[in-house]
């Protein structure tokens, strides 16, 4: 193994960018393998709001996410303030009281008019103080530059597969040639080669709008995400940063029609936000976003393989939780005090 880096990540998206970032700076050599572009997947074509989890075992991650973000600059920014969160129905819903910290007030009328004037009327909504907009690959390439200052290094174009040998992570093939490295870390989001990660595809539409809306807007149901729930193929969803509104979205366990999709979002959108008729979109973001069995990520060493760690799982919210879980496995790897909990844990899987 002389000369083999001590570990080996798989994937360059937000969660192994930021991975290789805290592995590096604490002294280890690191290696990231990345197929395609920094930020290709997810990480890159997100809707971009970093936003509380709706689910208690993931409060810490968003709050840590929060901290690593403060300090991350290298062309990412953290608004300062959540700008707000509303929840929107035609229907009024059961107050999302679980979290008190997050203010619900119920708002509807001339006062959600005024508080959102891009709103269509006869809409209610339950704000929530949360939701901070930045651009969808920011944070990524934040990581990528911040881990290569600490002198990893990121080999980008080719895919990176693990090989276990004798019950043992050994390295990665790339095009056969196999490259050595005391540990591997799986974090290629959809792409993860375990059982218990399944894509959900999500497209959303990118507007230029004259009056964008000021808040996070949201279908009320989509907290269900990070409950395990099914929900419908398509809710509204509208985030907008540096002028850019992604209006969203989509949750199919299959790769999507885009140009179909695009129709049915905007149809569904247009509801909640007259101001979309007629106005052409700018672009579409489409991409898969790694689901675990349970909804939660998964996180450090795999059962029965020694030297294979994960970092993977986290679905609809991974720009929201992905430092504060990298920075987890990596202080697990390093041989630091573990603190993965249970209900995090990669052991809870079993293929
Ligand atoms: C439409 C949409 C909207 C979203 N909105 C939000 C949001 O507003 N807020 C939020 O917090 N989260 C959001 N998410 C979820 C978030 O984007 C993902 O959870 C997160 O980006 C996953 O990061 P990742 O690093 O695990 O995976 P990815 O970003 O998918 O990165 C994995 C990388 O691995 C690479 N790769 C795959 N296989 C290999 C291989 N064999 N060798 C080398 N490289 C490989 C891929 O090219 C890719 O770059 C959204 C997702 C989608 C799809």
């Amino acid at each position: 193994m002389s000369g083999a880096p001590d570990f080996a990540v798989i994937g360059g998206g937000i969660v192994g960018c930021s991975l290789a970032a805290f592995l590096a700076e604490a002294g280890a050599s690191v290696v990231l393998y990345e197929r395609e572009a920094i930020a290709a997947g997810a990480s890159g074509r997100n809707s971009g709001v970093v936003q509380h989890p709706f689910d208690a075992a993931l409060v810490d991650l968003y709050e840590e996410s929060l901290e690593h973000y403060r300090t991350l600059g290298r062309g990412f920014t953290l608004p300062e303030d959540p700008v707000g969160l509303l929840l929107v129905s035609e229907e009024p819903t059961p107050a999302p009281d679980e979290f008190p910290e997050l203010k619900p007030a119920f708002v509807g009328g001339a006062e959600l008019r005024a508080l959102e004037p891009a709103l269509a009327e006869g809409l209610v909504a339950w704000r929530l103080e949360t939701g901070r907009p930045v651009p969808p690959a920011a944070a990524a390439k934040a990581f990528a530059l911040r881990a290569h200052e600490a002198g990893a290094t990121l080999q980008v174009g080719q895919a990176a597969h693990p090989v276990v040998e004798g019950g043992r992570a050994t390295g990665v093939t790339i095009d056969g040639a196999h490259h050595a490295a005391g540990a591997v870390v799986l974090a290629a989001g959809p792409w993860t080669p375990v059982e218990s990660i399944s894509p959900l595809w999500g497209v959303v539409v990118e507007y230029e709008l004259p009056d964008a809306p000021r808040h996070v807007l949201e279908e009320a149901g989509i907290d269900g995400l990070t409950k395990g729930q099914k929900l419908s193929s398509v809710l509204f969803s509208a985030v907008t940063a540096r002028g850019i509104s992604a209006i969203g979205s989509s949750f199919t366990p299959d790769e999507p029609d885009g140009e179909a999709l695009t129709r049915e979002i905007v149809r569904n959108a247009t509801r909640f936000l007259p101001a979309l008729e007629g106005v052409e979109p700018g672009g579409m973001r489409a991409c898969a976003r790694p689901i675990s069995e349970d909804g939660r990520p998964l996180l450090g060493p795999l059962p029965e393989v020694e030297g294979l760690a994960i970092a993977s799982g986290h679905g609809a919210w991974g720009i929201t939780l992905g430092p504060a879980s990298s920075r987890r496995v990596a202080d697990q790897l390093l041989g630091r005090r573990s603190d993965i909990p249970p209900a995090l844990a990669a052991e809870r899987i079993s293929g």
